[in-house]
């Protein structure tokens, strides 16, 4: 005899929840719709950005239990995890970094093609947590430019969501030419990076 089989979906929430990326601003016509290209990249970027775990502790777990089912960040678009900087375009630094680490985050970051993007997740990587010690980097922006700090030690995942929603928030809006500005040139060159 077959045993019943159930599935743990429920088939009118799962089309319910399923939503549609915001369109962009625009003009729009009978058969016909006009937007800037900037609004058009930002809004490809913004829904498919790809994730490097830079994790070194405790805030690495809560990385975890972000990626898993409960939690789901592919529905960001950012399921796509990479360990190699060349293919990645968010750098998330998680736990507690060394002296000794900060050159080897520095490589990542400069390894990573541009644009990039950078989150520091939890209180040590935002400012060296409880670690005010002669061997813990005290922050991870002494070493690479970082775009949205996620305060917590841990944070729980809700919170790291919410930092992808703001860098999410920031990729959407970018300008195409801002990597070129002098603003931001001058911004590297503060960090020794040409
Ligand atoms: S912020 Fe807290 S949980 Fe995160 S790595 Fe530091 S000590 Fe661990």
């Amino acid at each position: 005899m077959s045993r019943p089989v159930s599935y743990n979906v429920n088939e009118k929430k799962l089309v319910s929840d399923i939503s549609m990326a915001e369109m962009p601003a625009g003009h729009q016509g009978e058969g016909f719709f006009a937007t800037s290209l900037n609004s058009v990249i930002g809004l490809a970027r913004k829904n498919s950005i790809w994730p490097l775990p830079f994790a070194t502790s405790c805030c690495g777990i809560e990385f975890m239990a972000t990626m898993a089912a409960h939690y789901d960040l592919a529905r960001f678009g950012s399921e796509r995890v990479g360990f190699s900087p060349r293919q990645c375009d968010l750098l998330m630094v998680m736990g507690t970094i060394a002296k000794k680490m900060g050159p080897v985050v520095k490589q990542v970051y400069l390894q990573m093609a541009e644009p990039r993007w950078v989150i520091a997740v939890g209180a040590c990587a935002s400012s060296g947590g409880v670690f005010d010690t002669y061997s813990v980097l005290q922050g991870i922006d002494q070493v690479v430019p970082v775009d949205v700090y996620v305060p917590g030690c841990p944070p729980r995942p809700e919170a790291i969501i919410d930092g992808v929603m703001r860098i999410q928030d920031l990729v959407g809006k970018e300008s195409l030419r801002r990597r070129n500005s002098d603003q931001y040139k001058a911004l590297l060159e503060s960090y020794g990076i040409q």
